[in-house]
Formats: C-alpha cells, structure tokens, sequence
C-alpha cells in the first residue's frame, strides 16, 4: 500500500512570535494546506487559532477552516479534538459540530513536558460515541503502550469506528510518552487491533527515526511544525511543505510513495461531504 501522509501544521504548542513561519490564520492555513497537497499530504491534521494568535477551539472558526478547506484542497481533514492542555471538555467534544472528515481521539492522559494532556475514560468513551453518531472516522492518537491498551478495550466495548476501519497515530517522542524508537514502535504496532492502519510521528528530534522505522513497519507518516521545528541539526524548518516534501522522498524511497487524498479517502472510509 501506499503511504498516507498527513500533515499537522500547526498543533497549539508554540507561538507565532518564536515561528514566524506558523500558520496561525485562515489564509496561512489554506497557503499551508495547498502547498503541502501538492507535495504529497493527503490528510491534514488541524488545530487552529484566534485572532491573538493563540489556541482555540471556536466553533465559527473551526467552521470557516473546514469549509476553506473543502473548497480549496481535496486533503481529508481532520479537527483535533485535544485542544490546548487547558481546554474543558466540553469544548473539544463540540468540534464534531464543524463536521469534519476525521477527528482525533487520543487514548490516555498523558505528562507533556509540563502539563498533563487528560484523557480521562469518560471522555474518550463520550467522543468515541459521538463520532459513531456524527459518522466522523477517529483517528487514536497514542501517546503511549497504555493508550494502545486502552484503545482495545475501547473498540471491544462500543464497537469498530464509523466506516469500520481502524486507523491510529503513534505519537512518539513527547516527554511523558513512550520514545521516540524503532523499538518502542515495533512493540506498539505489535499490540494494534487486527486491521488497523496506522502512521506515526516523533516529535523533534525523533522525528527522523520514527519515519525509517514506521516505513520499514509497513506503516504511514505524519509530519509538520506541529510535531517538529528543526529540520536538521541547526536548521529551522522553513515550512510545512518542507517537511511534507522529506516524507514524500522517503515514502518513495521505501518504495510505497505518497497516496492521493482520494486513496486516503478510500482507506480511511471518511464520509464525502464535499
Ligand atoms: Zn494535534
């Protein structure tokens, strides 16, 4: 199979005064997004922001970016549902209302560096089930070998996913998760449900290794300034579609190359609402 390579370009970490290069509003997004398409991204992965620049989880905002993202790429997209760490629940349920592809639900509480990422049960059995309802295909975001456990008990209490696919994101690398290594992938990847797609991400600078060894597994990549902002030693990344262009050399590499948003559709079962 091809890979599937999603871009996350923005994530809610870091802050347009430190990384001009951020895209923080809609037009740097859908610059963003429409770049990245063309060099190979088939999914995008969203957080966005508010006219200070800062995190939000607006439901007119995350509106227009859906719908500008619609109009002007054939990406998937995909909302995230964790929000900044800060963000009450109820807020990151209501992104489902802007209808997107794909959404991500992430398995576990999580240490992020300083902060605590929670994803109490309660709250990812209530997401998982309004994405049943909403018809809108998760992707489990794991942060960790728990989070993987967690997930199993998830789909054996309520169920395959809308669509029926699996599709799950290795989150590498965060300071709190499991490492950034080949190892550590291989044992998480071991332990997925039967069937389940996957991709993986390591953040900063495992970001290159996480990519070999999710290749070398059979599986997909995400990429972007939401995971990593040095693209080698002592290099900033210039932008996203830097990033996306590296993955889409690797993936021809490794002899699967990029998927076209439209194969990503295929695979992931999302809901034409185009
Ligand atoms: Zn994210």
């Amino acid at each position: 199979m091809n890979t599937l390579i999603t871009v996350a370009p923005t994530g809610a970490e870091s802050a347009k005064v430190d990384v001009p290069a951020l895209p923080v509003t809609l037009d740097e997004l859908i610059e963003t997004a429409k770049a990245c398409e063309k060099a190979g991204a088939a999914m995008i992965h969203v957080h966005i922001r508010g006219a200070d620049t800062e995190p939000t989880l607006d439901l007119g905002r995350l509106n227009d970016t859906v719908g500008a993202l619609r109009a002007e790429t054939s990406l998937v997209v995909q909302l995230s549902t964790g929000g900044a760490v800060t963000d009450p629940y109820e807020d990151r349920i209501r992104v489902l209302d802007a209808e997107p592809d794909s959404c991500s639900l992430t398995c576990g509480t999580v240490n992020f560096g300083e902060d605590v990422f929670m994803n109490p049960w309660p709250f990812m059995v209530d997401l998982y089930q309004l994405t049943q309802e909403r018809e809108v295909v998760p992707e489990f975001e794991l942060f960790d070998l728990g989070h993987v456990a967690s997930l199993n008990r998830l789909l054996d209490k309520f169920g395959l996913p809308y669509g029926g696919q699996i599709h799950c994101d290795l989150v590498m690398g965060v300071p709190g998760g499991m490492p950034g290594t080949a190892d550590a992938l291989v044992t998480a990847v071991n332990a997925l449900p039967a069937g389940a797609s996957w991709s993986a991400t390591g953040i900063g600078r495992t970001s290159m290794p996480v990519a070999l060894a999710a290749l070398a597994k059979g599986g997909h990549l995400r990429v972007g300034m939401e995971d990593t902002l040095t693209f080698a030693k002592g290099q900033p990344v210039r932008d996203n579609a830097q990033l996306v262009e590296r993955a889409a050399q690797l993936a021809v590499i490794a002899g699967r190359p990029a998927m076209a948003p439209a194969d990503a559709r295929t695979l992931l079962k999302t809901k034409d609402r185009r």
